[in-house]
């Protein structure tokens, strides 16, 4: 019997290829904890394109509540700091201490994100979060960089290729923001 391992999954793209790296070894079921996505029905499309993903990969998705009240909370104070700073510190911290809570109410073994895949991700600040809440309550964390062997490209490409929703911010209101900015002032550079 293999053993059981909760992946906590961002969004559908982020599905569409670590599951395949995993099955092999691992019973593996998804868990979609992202309370920090901004509006509310983004959080839904995404939520939307990983359950499409799950299904592929024949795997049991779980669907917490959405909480963003608690996920505010747990970024107080640092709102303004840059995308890869400690805003995002507690918000991957505030994400997986959500999974790996289920995780050990659920008799899971072992925890895993698909968060790595991602090149905009720091994998050794995912990785610390993770091997320090897995052991804080007994649990395993398998700590990869998923976008090694080309994980984002494949990702991206899978995803366009099943026609699934496809991000292009982070997720939070802050990394909206941003993205906003970053549109306008392109748009004006380019007259
Ligand atoms: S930019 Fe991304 S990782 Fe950072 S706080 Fe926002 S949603 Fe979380």
């Amino acid at each position: 019997m293999k053993p059981s391992l909760l992946l906590h999954a961002c969004c559908g793209v982020c599905s569409a290829y670590v599951p395949e790296k995993l099955i092999p070894d691992f019973d593996v079921t998804v868990y979609y904890e992202n309370s920090n996505i901004f509006p509310e029905e983004e959080f839904y499309k995404r939520q939307e394109a990983a359950k499409t993903m799950a299904n592929k990969f024949g795997l049991p998705f779980v669907e917490p509540t959405y909480s963003p009240t608690g996920w505010f909370k747990s970024i107080a104070g640092f709102e303004q700091e840059r995308e890869g700073g400690p805003r995002c510190e507690h918000c991957i911290n505030f994400r997986l201490s959500e999974t790996v809570k289920f995780a050990k109410q659920n008799n899971f073994e072992w925890v895993a994100t698909t968060l790595s895949v991602s090149r905009t991700k720091n994998v050794d600040q995912i990785n610390r979060i993770g091997h320090a809440l897995a052991e804080m309550h007994g649990l395993k964390f398998l700590g990869e960089d998923w976008k090694k062997g080309n994980g984002e490209v494949i990702s991206q490409r899978r995803a366009k290729e099943t026609g699934i929703y496809r991000q292009n911010y982070c997720g939070c209101v802050y990394s909206l923001n941003d993205k906003v900015k970053q549109n306008s002032k392109s748009k004006i550079q380019n007259g």
